[in-house]
């Protein structure tokens, strides 16, 4: 007989929100991490909405020095800015450190057998091997992070992520300016900023091509580079390479993915924990229903519109002249970019978004493409 129900692979976001789920339905679950807690992370840090909502329904509440209100998103490209709003619904700049700690605190909390500084070495017939132990359970749950080990142990690796796309964040030490979350496309390269405390912002460059460094790709950002100018770094760089590398599926036999290891979503999408913990919740009910495959089924249909999501985001992402186009047409538009949003979050049905309103944005955003945006879009 397994000695519990699950045994976790990674005590990072996805797999401390496996935990508390399990815990909350009252199945024994052991968690091992090789680092120790708080755990940072390369992360832009923006908790939308529908995550806020998700984590304060599992009882996470992280510490108020270590969050920041969000009110919405607004997108830049050179002198043009559209912005959207998440209509009061709660939204958080959060530390990753803060996250981590709470989401900690309360797997703690709920009695998980959490075993920080202890690495998988392996996979074994009966459960995970962890130094001289063999840890046994009815379901092994591989939460390690993008480049997962359990995926490639498991021999569920399918594709290695995009060797050309790389990212890198910085914490500042500055008021922050706004209180949106400010993405600005420059070309093949995207700054994102979360505010994350009175005096701390976060700042996350993406770009695709080879690599490079926080110092180097700021000056392809004047404006926020002149915002930032003088202001001292808060922590260290952190960089990640190979994103969204994906599995061939979710699950094999009594093993399941979760979280940037069943395949993530590019940063851009800001949808990386959301992801991980909707994912948690279905894979709980899966191993309470007795149905892992169930787990399989709904990885499909939450991580639909997230991937739907990052492959137009990405595809604004090679296309500078699709760039100023869709942000001016979003800027001419505001009401339609907070119900996109919306929809983006999961406030929104799509049958509430308005398919003509948004059929009425791809075209304006289609034609300008093909002409100069008008400069009088500037929202800003
Ligand atoms: C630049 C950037 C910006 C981002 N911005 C956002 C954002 O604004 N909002 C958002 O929601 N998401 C964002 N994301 C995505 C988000 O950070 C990830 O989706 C999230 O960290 C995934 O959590 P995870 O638990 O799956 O993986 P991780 O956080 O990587 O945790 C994996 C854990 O597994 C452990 N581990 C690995 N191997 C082993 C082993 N063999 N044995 C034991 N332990 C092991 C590691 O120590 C680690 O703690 C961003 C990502 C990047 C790179």
């Amino acid at each position: 007989m397994p000695e519990r129900d699950l045994v976790v692979v990674g005590g990072g976001p996805a797999g401390l929100a496996v935990a508390i789920r399990a815990r909350m339905a009252g199945l024994e679950v052991t968690v091992l991490d090789r680092a120790r807690p708080p755990i940072d992370r390369a992360c832009g840090e923006g908790m939308l909405p529908d995550t806020a909502a998700e984590l304060a329904e599992m009882g996470i509440e992280p510490e108020e020095a270590g969050r920041t209100p969000l009110a919405g998103i607004r997108y830049l490209v050179g002198d043009l800015a559209a912005e959207g709003h998440f209509a009061g619904r709660p939204a958080w700049g959060v530390r990753r450190t803060a996250l981590h700690a709470a989401m900690a605190r309360r797997a703690e909390a709920l009695g998980t057998d959490l075993r920080w500084g202890v690495g998988a070495d392996g996979l074994d017939a009966d459960g995970v091997r962890a130094g001289d132990e063999v840890l046994t359970a009815r379901v092994i749950v591989g939460a390690d992070g993008r480049e997962s080990a359990v995926r490639r142990w498991a021999g569920m690796e399918h594709f290695a992520g995009r060797p050309d796309r790389h990212a890198v964040r910085r914490h500042v030490e500055i008021e922050p300016w706004t209180d949106l979350v400010e993405v600005t496309w420059a070309g093949q390269a995207e700054a994102y900023v979360t505010p994350v405390g009175p005096r701390q912002v976060n700042v996350a460059l993406l770009w695709n091509g080879g690599p490079s460094s926080f110092d180097k790709l700021l000056p392809r950002f004047p404006d926020l580079a002149a915002h930032l100018a003088g202001a001292p770094a808060a922590s260290k760089d952190r960089g990640a390479s190979r994103l969204a590398s994906r599995p061939r599926s979710v699950t094999a036999g009594r093993i399941a993915l979760v979280g940037d290891a069943a395949g993530g979503v590019d940063p851009i999408t800001g949808e990386g924990v959301s992801l991980a913990v909707r994912e948690a919740r279905a894979l709980v009910d899966a191993v309470v229903a007795g149905d892992l495959a169930g787990y399989a089924r709904a990885h499909r249909r939450i991580a639909r519109a997230p991937r739907l999501m990052e492959r137009l985001l990405l595809l604004l992402d090679r296309t500078p002249r699709l760039q100023r186009s869709a942000v001016a047409a979003l800027a001419a538009d505001p009401a339609l970019f907070d119900r996109i949003l919306a929809f983006h979050v999961g406030a929104l049905g799509a049958h509430r978004l308005g398919l003509g309103a948004v059929l009425r944005l791809v075209v304006r955003t289609l034609a300008g493409s093909r002409s100069d945006p008008p400069g009088s879009a500037h929202a800003g």
